[in-house]
Formats: C-alpha cells, structure tokens, sequence
C-alpha cells in the first residue's frame, strides 16, 4: 500500500516510499549545519525500502550514522542511517521497494527514526524538501 510519495528536485524522480508505516518529518536538510538529509521519524522495527531499485553499496557502521545501508543506483545514491537491523549484503541487487533493514536508533539518534540522504559521487547533495516534495496520496 502506497501511503506516501516522494519526489526530489534534482534530477526530478519518482522515488518509492522509504518507509512503509506512518511517519513524520523531523530535522530537515540542512546544510549549514551538516544535516545533508532528512530525518523520518516513526517507530523502531519499521521497515526500511530502497526508494529505487540498485546495488548495495554499503552495508555497515558509520560513525554517527549507525548502521547503514548505501545502496547506489544509475545516477545516485541513496543512504539510510540509525537502522536496528540490515538485512542485505553489500553488493547485493535491491529492488525498488525492496526492504534492506528496520528503523532504529543507532549512532547518533535519541529516538527512532530514519536518517535519509541522497547524492551523487560524493559531492551533490540532493536537497530533500520535506515539505515541497512529500506529500500524502493516501
Ligand atoms: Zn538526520
């Protein structure tokens, strides 16, 4: 059941929802104060999907990030932070919607939530507007 959609600016894309429960936007992105994401805040256990289908990049620790997944697809990549659990390999083929593990409070993170980034070769970071680019469609 698709419960939200996301689109980003740059490159304009349709993405598959990161979360499949109820969430809501905590931190936004904002880069001043190095928070190159955004932060979805729902309950611990909550499956994490890759918002596009690729190839597992990263699955491990990343200091202040906790357990993450990277997965990297055509022309970006896309990074889930503070996870419980990851349930892929690196290297591994995800599909869209795929789930790579569950939401969690690892690294830094007081309380549950899905830490969401996306860039390209390091460098562009994509600006998630959580405002302007999620919205309901239930
Ligand atoms: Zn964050």
């Amino acid at each position: 059941m698709l419960l939200y959609s996301c689109t980003i600016l740059a490159p304009k894309k349709d993405l598959h929802e990161p979360l499949n429960c109820e969430f809501r936007v905590g931190r936004g992105f904002n880069p001043k104060k190095k928070h190159y994401g955004v932060d979805l805040i729902t309950k611990e256990g909550c499956p994490v999907l890759s918002v596009e289908q690729g190839l597992v990049h990263f699955a491990g620790t990343l200091r202040g990030y906790g357990k993450t997944v990277i997965v990297k697809h055509s022309d970006f990549f896309s990074l889930y932070a503070h996870l419980s659990q990851i349930i892929v390999k690196k290297g591994q083929k995800v599909q869209r919607g795929e789930k790579l593990g569950s939401v969690g409070r690892t690294g830094n993170a007081s309380t549950p939530h899905l830490h969401l980034e996306l860039f390209k070769n390091g460098q562009i970071r994509y600006r998630l507007d959580p405002n302007i680019f999620w919205r309901f469609t239930k």
